[in-house]
């Protein structure tokens, strides 16, 4: 897991594995972690990475309800409390043990072995668009939807970082998943776009943590990619065969087959 620290409040951990990324905010003596990192070493240690920081955990966030943003609550303890967009609480509750399902299915063809199974549980779902008071300040809330049906990305404004949830990938094209659309993810890029001209760092849910410049011609080849489907070609930074994979989904889903 590599772990950077992108302000005196902001330090982000990435997984391993898709590069999964993990945030962690802090205001006065409150501190959020957002999403998560996906192998049990990496969940182990986050607690040390907060303490190290000088962070005391307050509480867990997620930007959207797909299981590999879900694993906070194997780091701090099934008590801790997780908010979530009132989209990813509905569709959280839509498909109880959704989660679990699919981390067991991670871990059988990984050989992973974990102390105890994933529990989602109770969620506080907030409303969004709005905020998250976080010690003296707020986290301000976007919803993020397209990728899948829920979502939220969260625009940390005193520190000038963007959470953008599944959005605005290095490492992946846009991906449509069941529950997700071409118009509402293509919807979400322009609210983000706003937050990425005032933004210093924007996380992207899975990849490297990017400036503004790279953000914004991110976001401008996945509105491209996006506008283009079925026909679209891939951005070039973005052609592996799993990402070829993903594209064949995006254009079964634009053709409605
Ligand atoms: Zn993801």
């Amino acid at each position: 897991m590599r772990v950077v620290g992108l302000h005196p409040d902001v330090v982000v951990a990435s997984s391993r594995v898709w590069q999964t990324t993990c945030t962690i905010v802090r205001n006065g003596e409150e501190c959020f972690v957002v999403d998560s990192p996906v192998f049990p070493d990496e969940l182990e240690v986050l607690p040390a990475v907060l303490e190290h920081a000088g962070f005391s955990f307050t509480g867990l966030l997620a930007t959207h309800g797909d299981w590999d943003h879900l694993l906070g609550r194997l780091a701090f303890g099934s008590g801790a409390a997780l908010g979530v967009a009132e989209t990813t609480a509905a569709r959280l509750a839509a498909e109880p043990g959704e989660a679990a399902r699919e981390l067991r299915t991670f871990d059988d063809d990984f050989y992973l072995r974990r102390a105890q199974p994933l529990s989602v549980g109770q969620v506080q779902a907030l409303p969004v668009p709005g905020q998250c008071e976080i010690g003296g300040s707020e986290i301000e809330l976007q919803p993020a939807d397209g990728h899948t049906a829920d979502g939220m990305a969260a625009w940390i404004a005193w520190a000038r970082v963007l959470v953008a949830g599944d959005y605005l990938s290095p490492v992946e094209i846009p991906m449509i998943s069941a529950g997700g659309s071409r118009d509402a993810y293509l919807a979400t890029l322009r609210r983000l776009q706003a937050l990425v001209e005032q933004a210093d760092h924007v996380v992207p849910g899975h990849g490297e943590v990017l400036d503004r410049g790279r953000a914004a011609a991110i976001l401008r080849e996945d509105v491209a990619y996006l506008e283009a489907l079925p026909d679209a070609e891939l951005p070039i930074a973005r052609r592996s065969p799993r990402q070829r994979a993903i594209h064949a989904e995006n254009v079964a889903r634009v053709s409605g087959s």
